[in-house]
Order: structure tokens, then sequence, then C-alpha cells
């Protein structure tokens, strides 16, 4: 038998081998049937008794659950129990019922494939892929229309890594962590649902892989690498060899990783970088502390809009970040405000199709726009910096006047509160986040406005190099060590310097571990990453001096070409750190 190797992302760490396990989770098979008026009322029950049934199975599944899964990720079995009440679905399914004269199966996957089509244009890859939540309640409501049976990972009785076309997270919370090893599926991405549990319940999983379940059998011995993403069936003595010893590796660079998590994150001479969390849904905030981060250096609030017919409304608001603010204390907490482009929207539709969204109407533009609802966020953000330490945070900022106005509608909504008696942090902090090269380019201008800079990494290299962070065509140049990156961020660091406000970066490139000591020589304070790399980027700012860090940088900057920068900061992990080198 010959090795195959699958490449897709790595959606939870960790290495594992062992036997595969095919589980059927293809898509339903359904007859969409033309249907008389008079089977009409009868489809709608026959749906409706279905969608009963789905939804007491998900309920049974978060009784059984409810302690494991602990209050963090509810949410996630909480919203699979609200798209079986959502009007797209629900109503959309039962309208086709009835005007399209369609039997309840085929009424419901065109509802489903409807839906699916509105946020495959959804440009946010997180809100995208909020469809796979929207496919799996489907799919059990088709089963259960079916009378189908679904062969349940419960009824798994040997050690297995499993192999499935898409999981849901309901799959994942199935799974006892002493026989599921890992999982492999076709379907899938970083941010589903169902990875998102994977991380947190610390099962190695891979996901993305296109057509893996074409090609194993159960039985087959699988090596899944959740680190890279990587699946090889059937392994030859070398490969099996040679992943045996990174598992032991890996097994023990992650005990010692957490060694230190509730250590203080400083150089070895004493200088403090602040650790912290981005976080998508309040939810997620005690994972931060838990792998020894300090405070919320990005709270991505658009996710508060996701999944809903309507706006929130300011109570809404307020809830969410007072519960956020409230758990993170003694921290602080950076709220950024809306996030949205023209076509991330989704359900609050009324935004005109833009032919190019990236450079539309997006973040502070829209919230510019629509002055009600931003002044509605900010009303909720300041009756929460009440309850904690609150930060207010200003997406794709790309000159003065902007920025001007922004503060503008700020102090009018504070005079609002005031006049009404409601109380607040008067003494607010507010940032901007520099993403937009235009800003990096005036951040001596604009420092004179604010607190503090995040650098959004992800769309400034995006807008920097003229390449969509999102297409896999150009993803091969996404290269945040260029050399107009890096002098962009030094720009930014030397005009905060100069104005004595916080640096802080909260892109994905604050979660590479080798970057790590050149952010740190390059200025940066504070770093805010996914929570699972903190304790990585944790342990080299441990290990380094500030001088080391900032030769480095300087090494680093003078590099003509990105390849030779990472080069150099490669050549540095190899000679101080070659453990961790390889790991990564
Ligand atoms: C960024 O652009 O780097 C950033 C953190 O914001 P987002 O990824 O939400 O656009
Ligand atoms: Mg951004």
């Amino acid at each position: 038998m010959e090795e195959k190797t699958f490449n897709g992302i790595g959606a939870s760490p960790g290495i594992v081998i062992g036997r595969a396990y095919l589980l059927d989770r293809r898509k339903v098979v359904v007859a969409g049937q033309r249907i008389e008026e008079i089977n009409v009322k009868g489809e709608v029950a026959r749906f409706k008794k279905a969608v009963d049934v789905s939804r007491a199975e998900i309920e049974e599944i978060r009784k059984r659950f409810s302690k494991d899964l602990g209050k963090s990720h509810r949410y996630i079995l909480d919203t699979h129990i609200m798209l079986l009440e959502d009007k797209m679905l629900v109503d959309g399914t039962v309208k086709r019922i009835k005007d399209s004269r369609l039997n309840a199966e085929g009424a419901l996957r065109e509802t489903i494939d409807a839906i699916v089509k509105k946020f495959n244009a959804i440009e946010d890859e997180y809100l995208r892929e909020r469809k796979h939540d929207v496919e799996q309640v489907g799919e059990r409501v088709l089963r259960n229309l079916l009378g189908r049976k679904q062969e349940s990972l419960a009824e798994i009785r040997e050690e297995a890594v499993i192999i499935a076309h898409d999981l849901a997270p309901t799959d994942t919370l199935m799974m006892r962590k002493d026989r599921i090893l890992g999982f492999a599926t076709d379907a899938g991405s970083r941010t589903s649902h169902t990875a998102i549990l994977a991380r947190s319940l610390g099962i190695p999983a891979a996901v993305g892989l296109e057509k893996i379940t074409e090609s194993v059998k159960t039985g087959d011995v699988v090596i899944l690498d959740g680190i890279h993403g990587i699946v090889i069936v059937d392994p030859d003595e070398q490969t099996f060899l040679d992943y045996l010893k990174k598992q032991r590796r890996y097994k023990y660079f992650e005990q010692e990783l957490y060694k230190f998590r509730d250590l203080p994150t400083e150089t070895l001479d004493g200088h403090t970088v602040h650790l912290q969390g981005n976080i998508e849904l309040p939810e997620e905030v005690d994972t931060v502390a838990s792998h020894g981060g300090v405070g919320i250096g990005l709270y991505r609030s658009e996710f508060l809009f996701l999944n809903k017919a309507s706006l929130p409304t300011e109570q809404q608001h307020y809830e969410a970040y007072r519960h956020v603010v409230e758990r993170a204390m003694p921290h602080e907490v950076v709220i950024r405000t809306l996030d949205v482009g023209g076509d991330k929207i989704g359900p609050l539709g009324n935004v005109e199709k833009e032919p190019n969204p990236v450079l539309g109407l997006r973040a502070i533009r829209f919230c510019l726009s629509k002055r009600d609802i931003f002044r509605t966020q900010l009303r909720g953000i300041l009756r929460a910096s009440a309850h904690g330490k609150l930060k207010i945070l200003y997406p794709m900022i790309s000159g003065l006047q902007e920025l001007q106005q922004t503060k503008a509608i700020l102090e009018e909504v504070k005079a609002e509160l005031r006049a009404e008696g409601v109380t607040f942090d008067e003494n607010i902090k507010i940032g901007i986040m520099i993403e937009v090269p235009s800003a990096a380019m005036i951040a001596d201008i604009l420092a004179k406005e604010v607190d503090f800079f995040s650098v959004g990494t992800n769309d400034l290299i995006q807008y920097t190099l003229a390449i969509d962070r999102g297409n896999e065509h150009v993803a091969y140049m996404y290269e945040p060590l260029h050399p107009a990156v890096l002098r962009l961020l030094q720009r930014v660091s030397f005009a905060a310097h100069e104005a004595k406000i916080d640096l802080a970066m909260c892109g994905e490139m604050a979660a590479d571990p080798l970057y790590a000591a050149i952010l740190l020589g390059l200025g940066f304070q504070y770093l805010s990453m996914n929570v699972a790399s903190i304790p990585w980027v944790k342990k080299i700012i441990r290990s380094v001096r500030m001088q080391d860090a900032l030769e480095l940088a300087e090494l680093v900057m003078q590099q003509p070409t990105a390849a030779l920068a990472r080069r150099t900061a490669e050549a540095f992990m190899q000679e101080r750190f070659p453990d961790l080198a390889a790991e990564l």
C-alpha cells in the first residue's frame, strides 16, 4: 500500500497516530416532489414535527454535556437551537411548501441552499463559515423527516481517528477523549464551530481536506497532524517513525509551555509585554485567562450582529460588553466597534451590493454613514465602561478627518448620557486600528489624537501588498516580513513612542512565535492573539533579552526581501530556540 498525504487546515493542534474510522456524514439526498394543495397542511405539520424532534435531540445533548462544556461553549448548542426557531430557515421552508407546493424535504433543501448561498457571499471568513451551522441543523431536520437514524460517535468502541465529510459541533461533543484520538474532515475551516470546540476540548483536528473520505477506509493506519492540517494515510515505516518522534516532542513541549502559563510575560532583563487574547464572542473571555493571557486586546464586536434578524438593541450591546468586562477583571478589554462591509452584514440587508467591498463602505465608514447604528453601539459600550476596564478601538481609520468625526460622535453620545444621568468611565481610552497604509503613513498626525494604536496586520498587509487576504491564488504573497510592511510597522512604532501612546498589535502577525522577538524589538508593548498562541509567544518573550530583540529587529529591517528577512528570523530562532523552531 502506498503512503498518501492530504493537506488541509490545522484546526486543533496535536499529533495522533491510529486507525481510521470512516463515519458516514454525507449530505442527505432528498427528492423534491410537487404536492397537491390538499397535502400542504400535512407537509407543514410533518416539517414542524421534525423540527421539534431535532430540537429535543439537541437539548438532550446540551443537558448531557452541560457540565463538560462549561458556560463558555454552551452558546454553540444554543446557536443550533436558535436556528430551529430561525425565520429564514423555518418560515422560509413553510413558505416554500405553501407557495411552491413542494414536499417538506424538497422545500427544506431549497431553503438551506438559498441561505448557504447568502452566507457564501459574505466576505468575513468567520461569518461566512456560520453557514455550516445552518447546514448541520438542516441536515438533522432532513434526517428526522426521512426517519433516518445517524450513527453516533458515542457508539464507537475502539480507539480511532474519525474521518468524515463534515462534523457538527454536537459530534465533537460526543467524542470521548479516551477513544477518539482526533478527527479529519473534507469540509470545514479553522473558524467553524466544530474547530473552535475541538480546540477548547483539546481534540487534535484537521479540516478542509477536500476529498479525504474518498481515500480512506475504516481500519487504515493514519497520522493526523492538527498543527499543520496534514493527514497521512498508510504511512511508510520512515514516516511513521518520524511522526512518532514529532508526537513525543510535541507532547513534551506542550507540557513545558503550560508550566509558565501563570508567570508574567517579561524578558530576561525585566521588560514587560502585555499578552492578550482576541475574542469573537462574549463567552470566549474565560479561555484567555486559562491560556495565560491578561485581558482582551481585541473583541470583534461585529459578531453580535451575527445570525440576527434585527440589529442588537442598546441593552443587548450593553449586556454583552458588561459580561466581558466583568469577567476579564482585573484586566482590560478593548472593544472594537463594528467592522462590517457592505456585503458582510448579511441579514441586516438594506446595504447596496458594492463592486469592491474591501475598498467600500466598510467598518468606520459604514458606521459614519449609519450613525444610528453607531450611536447605539457607543451608548452600550460607554454604559458597560462603568463596570470594569474598557477601551474603545475604531477599525479602518484612514485619515484625520474621519477620526475627528468619530471622536465628535463619541463626545455627543457622552454628553447625551451625562444629561440622562447615566454613569460611564469619563476617562475612557480610545485607540485606532492601524490597518490602512494611509494611517500608517500619517501615524504621527493620528497619534496626537488617541491613547493607543493597535496594528491590524491582516488588513495592513492586504492593503499594502495589494493582495486579497482571502484569495488562495495570491496567498503565497501574503508576507508579514515584506520590507514595505516592516517599514510601516517601524514608522507606526516611532510615531507612537514620540507621542508617548501605547502600541499594540492584534493582527495574526502577533500570534506567530517566529515574529515575537522582532515585534518586541520594534517596540510593541501589547500583543493580542488567538488564545492557543499565547503560551508559545510567552515562552519566547520570557527567553530573550531586550537587547537581542533590538538587534534582531535591526537586522531584519535591513533585508531587501521578505525571503531574506524570514531567513534571518529563522536563523535567530534556530540558534536560540532549536526545540521550539522544530515545532513551528
Ligand atoms: C486585522 O486586520 O489585522 C484585524 C485584526 O482585524 P480583522 O482581522 O478583524 O479585519
Ligand atoms: Mg482588520
